[in-house]
């Protein structure tokens, strides 16, 4: 990157981009490791039983967590641990599913997925009691409702309990499977105070990454029913993601699941904070409700290389629409010099 400012760089084009901080390279220095293809990597089986745990154990329908490279994976094991060949998923039409995992569904997995356009990325009950269809010799089934929270095109949108326990029991009713893409799912818990353990009582497969807003530098978790677990450590490794000694990653994962979950509010509040100082100078902004702030102007083109000329880092989300996402090296500071700025430029 080449500028002729010397400010430091602030970057809100995703969380993904955090790097890990001392204290994460510490833990992953530290870390017991062994062969997981084997199964015998302590800090993954640590890592797994931590995350499984939060998600309500045992006693949640998800018995067995699986540490896995990227959130796109955890999402394709998890998806095909109920839907095969010839059958649906149904979820939402601008869902990371079909839109960023080069439909990875249809291409591996011989499935089809249907999709509904929302206002805010969120499905209801009612539409679903539309959508989903029964298998019969001429009709494709709905396996699986795939629910994406936080919902990241939409502008990291929550899911409220009320909504997910209707979702949970028109499934029951209708004898499909619920997904929930929950690589920002850690979020959604803290702006809403919903426990992580209530997800696990409305999941039947769940994934979540440690690689965005926690700060992990790489990895997702994907939760399933324990008698799924053999099938997914063979798809994984199918996939090219059976990895040896990965105890240096758990335990970095480890780590941000026990220190990094509560101090997200600071990114909500970050984010709140652009918005009404963006808002303040007249431009349109969405009212976030995580991490992530959409933005209106003219032309994206402008603003983005704008801010780069000033070491700001942001990205269009489509025409006339840019992507402003806070996270753990974000500061409040960095925040009021990045509105400052793309208001400069709008
Ligand atoms: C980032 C993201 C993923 C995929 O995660 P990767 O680790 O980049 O593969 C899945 N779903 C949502 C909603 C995401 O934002």
């Amino acid at each position: 990157m080449t500028s002729s400012h010397s400010a430091p760089l602030v970057d809100l084009r995703s969380d993904t981009v955090t790097r890990p901080t001392r204290a994460v390279r510490a833990a992953m220095l530290e870390a017991e490791v062994g062969d997981d293809v084997y199964g015998e990597d302590p800090s993954v089986a640590a890592l797994e039983a931590r995350v499984l745990e939060l998600f309500g154990g045992p006693g949640s329908r998800l018995g067995t967590a699986l540490f896995v490279p990227t959130g796109v994976m955890a999402n394709h094991i998890g998806l095909r641990m109920t839907a095969g060949p010839g059958e649906e998923v149904v979820c939402e039409a601008d869902a990371h599913i079909v839109a960023h995992e080069d439909a990875n569904l249809a291409w591996h997995g011989g499935i089809q997925t249907r999709t509904t356009l929302t206002e805010r990325g969120q499905l209801s009950a009612e539409q679903l009691r539309r959508l989903i269809r029964t298998p019969g010799p001429y009709v494709v089934g709905t396996k699986v409702v795939a629910l994406e929270n936080t919902h990241n095109r939409a502008g990291g949108t929550v899911y409220s309990l009320e909504q997910l326990r209707e979702i949970r029991a028109l499934a029951d009713e209708r004898g499909v499977s619920v997904h929930i893409d929950g690589a920002r799912l850690w979020n959604a818990h803290v702006a809403t105070g919903i426990p992580l353990a209530e997800f696990g009582q409305i999941a039947d497969t769940l994934s979540v990454c440690l690689s965005k807003g926690l700060g992990a530098p790489v990895g997702s978790v994907v939760l399933m029913p324990a008698d799924k677990r053999e099938e997914a450590k063979v798809m994984r490794h199918r996939l090219g993601g059976g990895w040896r000694q990965a105890g240096l990653l758990a335990a970095a994962g480890t780590y941000v699941v026990d220190h990094h979950i509560e101090r997200l509010a600071e990114d909500h509040a970050n984010a709140a904070l652009l918005a009404d100082r963006l808002r303040e100078q007249g431009i349109r902004v969405s009212a976030p409700e995580t991490n992530i702030v959409m933005i209106e102007v003219e032309d994206t083109a402008k603003t983005v290389a704008g801010c780069r000329e000033r070491n700001i880092l942001i990205s269009a989300a489509g025409p006339g629409v840019l992507r402003a996402v806070t996270h753990l090296d974000v500061s409040e500071k960095d925040v009021l010099e990045a509105a400052a700025t793309i208001a400069d430029y709008a």
